[in-house]
């Protein structure tokens, strides 16, 4: 009983840090702390004090411990810029390192001030360790890598950035009749793992479809002003949005190992 009890915590830990970085050592810590005090507390008060003490330090010390490693937290409610949903934000997974992080504010006003639709983000980075992977995106592990959403439109052809997935990942800009279809040839090549983004992104069957200009414009802007090195999008994406031609070092398509980039926006600048 004694062995599971220890497997079981151990699991936790290993469960926490892949997903926050912070949260299993956070739970070592109060965990620890009671066992060394004897507590009496059940496990519910335990879990509790947990939870808590988790979103204290999300919200005080995290923040203010990153910038040691030259890592800055993205805005949380900005109107300019904010994440899909604010799990990116509790999960410590929105930040980006100094180099990024002002150029995406700056590129972000601006888009917003110019064509009046905030920037939406995804998964960027962890507040610590150069080369700790923000699982499951293994690049995302410097500060130097983000993904954005797409801007989208809903049913009466509005420009909004709602966002067809719960998650922001695995509802797809499908590949139309005639344009190049890389994701069947990825998975034709045997690369299983392209497309299962789809089984975890919780569509929420809103009627959106990519607003090809609005995703152009964001795409330049970002482009230019974050001074990006990379961008991932699909291949039959780019080609629709009519992007590869004016940026060829910069639209790459990012081989069958990685997924498919045609429900987001990848961007990477270098050290
Ligand atoms: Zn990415």
């Amino acid at each position: 009983m004694k062995y599971l009890k220890i497997c079981i915590h151990i699991l936790i830990v290993i469960f926490l840090t892949v997903l926050t970085q912070v949260g299993g050592l956070i739970w070592i810590t109060v965990f620890g702390f009671f066992k060394y005090r004897k507590s009496a507390w059940s496990k519910r008060k335990r879990l509790l004090s947990f939870s808590v003490i988790y979103l204290l330090c999300v919200a005080f010390i995290v923040p203010n411990l990153a910038p040691l490693n030259h890592r800055k937290a993205l805005p949380a409610f900005d109107e300019y810029l904010a994440p899909h949903n604010l799990g990116y934000v509790l999960l410590c997974r929105n930040y980006v390192h100094d180099d990024l992080h002002y150029n995406l504010v700056e590129a972000s006003k601006g888009f917003e001030a110019n064509y009046g639709i905030p920037v939406t983000y995804l998964d960027a980075g962890f507040p610590f360790i150069d080369g700790f992977p923000l699982l499951p995106h293994l690049s995302h592990n410097d500060g130097r890598k983000i993904d954005l959403a797409f801007i989208y439109q809903d049913a009466s052809v509005k420009t909004t950035n709602d966002n067809p997935s719960l998650l922001g990942y695995g509802v797809y800009e499908e590949p139309l009749e005639g344009e190049v279809n890389q994701p069947q040839k990825c998975k034709d090549a045997g690369y299983w793992q392209y497309d299962y983004a789809k089984y975890l992104g919780f569509n929420t069957d809103k009627e959106l479809e990519i607003d090809l200009d609005y995703t152009r414009y964001l795409i330049e802007n970002l482009i230019l002003k974050t001074s990006a090195s990379k961008v991932f999008i699909e291949p039959h994406l780019a080609q629709r949005i009519n992007l590869s031609s004016n940026y060829p070092n910069t639209i790459r398509f990012h081989g069958c190992h990685a997924v498919r980039h045609d429900d987001h926006i990848h961007l990477q600048i270098s050290k």
